[in-house]
């Protein structure tokens, strides 16, 4: 049992429990489904440009493969522990059961500092970490893929160690590959663009017109960069604040997104954006604007800052920002908050669209990968506004609500429990 009340993982089950609550779920499968099927701790050595040796802590959970093989993201941070690590690979398994993709959920991570090493270091890590966890992936059991501080770059280097331990090509062992490599297309926006096909329903169900509307994107990484410009280009948002780990910046007439994705890729960083005044992460969260979208790491908005937040919609692309106390909060408040596992689904949409077409080797254009990934995120917004709506609960809830009722029953439909 995790007692922790910001562990992300105790957070996880708190979840869980709610909903199988709500579900009348019986005591074995509530149980069952509260702990990864399997998980693997792996001790890497690696040598370092200056001929030392540094040892990494590596991490990979199948959290529920009732579904189908286990799916999900590696990420490499300082602060990565097992317990992100399962929180992750349950919310993968909520994820793809939301977005009734025939997939389970996993995820791994190493504990590391990318910012501080080398191309050379980052390529040998990246290899001991498939030498130490190859054998527990593949197609037909555990698909990795990007997630927080991991490119498309890093998946190449996994990609081809694994086939040059299997001597095969294996494309489809990994998603978020570069697209000469089996990549799809569309796979680069596709979280964010998920998050703002979801962002267009909530409007419409709570009749807002979004055009000229402000927006605040926390962390500015692949999910708010491209939450920057295609809320702008799709949405019609505008942008007036941005932040990253150095800091925020805001600007009350809006940003176009295209120059600050210019600046903090030339730059490494946005503060210093011309025109524009510093404004702390912390208030960034609490701007009156109509659509928020944190998309950097877990528990930014909790019991302390909830009651300030002021947005009309919370479009959730990073996983796990909001603690169970302050989704209450938020809740009475009406802040209308498009859940993580459903917000940010697109690109693990889009990665199970990767490993179809890796599979058929027969490769998609991209306007059929953005028609299919908005009739998957439409779908299952409203599956989810349906279910909140029956049920009386909070979209968090629902979401919860429509996976954990999948999940539950392909485990019964296996004899499982
Ligand atoms: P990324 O590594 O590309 O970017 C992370 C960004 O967050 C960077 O701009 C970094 O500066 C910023 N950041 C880090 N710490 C911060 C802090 N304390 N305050 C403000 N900003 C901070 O990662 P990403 O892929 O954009 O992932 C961001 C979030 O989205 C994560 O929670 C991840 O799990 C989630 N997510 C990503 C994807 C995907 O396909 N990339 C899919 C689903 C969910």
């Amino acid at each position: 049992m995790c007692e922790d009340s910001l562990n992300p993982f105790a957070i996880a089950q708190r979840q869980l429990d709610e909903a199988a609550e709500k579900l009348h779920l019986d005591e074995a499968t509530h149980e069952f489904l509260r702990w990864p099927q399997r998980e693997f701790i792996v001790t890497i050595p690696v040598k370092m440009d200056d001929g030392k040796f540094k040892v990494f802590k590596g991490y990979r959970v199948q959290y529920n493969s009732s579904r189908g093989p286990t799916k999900g993201g590696i990420r490499w941070h300082p602060d990565e522990t097992i317990d992100t690590v399962r929180a992750l690979a349950a919310w993968m398994t909520w994820k793809t059961a939301v977005m009734d993709i025939p997939l389970g959920g996993g995820k791994g991570g190493i504990t590391c500092n990318p910012k501080e090493m080398s191309e050379g270091e980052k390529e040998r890590l990246a290899r001991a970490y498939i030498r130490a966890v190859g054998r527990l992936l593949g197609v037909t059991k555990d698909v990795p893929a990007p997630d927080v501080y991991t490119t498309p770059k890093i998946m190449a280097w996994m990609m081809d160690e694994f086939e040059t331990i299997q001597e095969e090509s294996h494309p489809g062992v990994i998603t978020g590959k570069p697209i000469p490599l089996g990549g799809s297309q569309g796979r680069g926006d596709a979280t964010a663009r998920g998050g703002v096909y979801c962002t267009r329903e909530a409007a419409k169900v709570l009749n807002i017109n979004l055009d000229g509307k402000t927006a605040a994107i926390q962390g500015f990484g692949n999910a708010g960069q491209y939450a920057a410009l295609l809320g702008e280009e799709i949405l019609g948002l505008k942008i007036i604040a941005v932040s990253d780990s150095k800091g925020g910046i805001i600007n009350k007439n809006g940003f176009s997104a295209k120059e600050l994705v210019k600046y903090k890729l030339e730059n490494g960083q946005l503060k210093g954006f011309p025109g524009a005044d510093d404004i702390t992460n912390e208030e960034l969260l609490e701007l009156d604007v109509t659509v928020l979208f944190p998309s950097a790491l877990e528990n930014v908005i909790t019991e302390e800052n909830a009651a300030k937040i002021k947005a009309t919609i919370s479009c959730e692309l990073a996983n796990g920002p909001t603690t169970p106390e302050a989704d209450l909060i938020l809740h009475d408040n009406n802040v209308f908050v498009l859940p993580d596992f459903l917000a940010n689904a697109g690109g693990v949409t889009v990665s199970y669209f990767e490993q179809v077409q890796n599979t058929y080797n027969f490769y998609w254009e991209l306007d059929d990968v953005y028609k299919m990934l908005d009739k998957k995120m439409t779908r299952s917004f409203h599956d989810v506004y349906y279910m909140a709506q029956k049920e009386k609960v909070h979209m968090r809830l629902a979401a919860y609500m429509v996976s954990v009722a999948r999940v539950a029953e392909a485990c019964k439909l296996r004899g499982w429990v």
